[in-house]
């Protein structure tokens, strides 16, 4: 048996690096499933497969192989992709591509089975609606827009990217849209999500929240 943790909630709402650090805090195995949605954006664009080839997409997913290590590092048919995920044009690709029914049946499966027998914590949009409607904990990690944006041009500052403030707020904003209207597992509040609005917060404060949580919930469990 598993214990799992889902982290759900919008771009830049902080959900990579408090995952990883709550995860390394409790000895939970930490999952990042955009990972996986980017892995296959990006696939597509190493074949140059166009959205609407279906049947190419098909064939790609039946023998495309991706492997989260213990390290962070991510492998995509055996070539490491862990910061090529991150580039421009798979960020442009991977929200169109995660509403193709082919891609998220493929990903359900190939989630559950990377969670499968280890105590996790996975982050993503629907894990605790879809991926593990039976999720241990659930959690709903949120942001304003304005400071999720805020947050992003901080990012790329560091990594001496240089984007304009009302541009990454336009590219979050299509991008919640987009996530959340998509008829397929959208991004939504499970209901029995704990709501953590982490405007205001330092990154300290919302892993100890997201401990308390984790605390909290299996307490009254067991
Ligand atoms: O979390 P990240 O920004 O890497 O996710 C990239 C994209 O993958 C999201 O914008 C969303 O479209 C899609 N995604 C998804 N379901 C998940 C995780 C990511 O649809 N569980």
């Amino acid at each position: 048996m598993s214990f799992v943790v889902a982290i759900d909630g919008p771009a830049g709402a902080g959900k990579g690096t408090i995952t990883k650090l709550v995860g390394q805090k409790l000895g939970l195995v930490n999952i990042d499933t955009g990972a996986t949605f980017r892995c296959v954006a990006l696939n597509m664009l190493q074949e140059h497969i166009d959205i609407q080839e279906e049947k190419r997409i098909q064939e790609m997913l039946d023998k495309i192989n991706i492997e989260m290590h213990p390290d962070g590092k991510i492998y995509l048919n055996g070539e490491e992709v862990t910061h090529r995920i991150r580039e421009n044009d798979v960020n442009d690709l991977v929200s169109p591509v995660s509403v193709l029914p082919v891609v998220r049946n493929k990903l359900l499966e190939v989630q559950r089975k990377i969670a499968e027998g280890k105590n996790v914590i996975m982050e993503g949009r629907d894990i605790g609606t879809v991926v593990f409607p039976d999720a241990d904990v659930k959690i709903y990690l949120d942001a304003t827009a304005e400071e999720r944006a805020r947050r992003r041009v901080m990012q790329n500052q560091e990594k001496g990217i240089e984007c304009s403030y009302d541009e990454v707020l336009q590219g979050i904003k299509d991008r919640d849209k987009r996530d959340s209207t998509r008829k397929i597992a959208p991004l939504k509040k499970a209901e029995d999500a704990v709501y953590v609005d982490s405007t205001n917060l330092a990154i300290e404060q919302v892993v100890e929240k997201i401990i308390e949580i984790i605390k909290e919930t299996t307490k009254k469990e067991s």
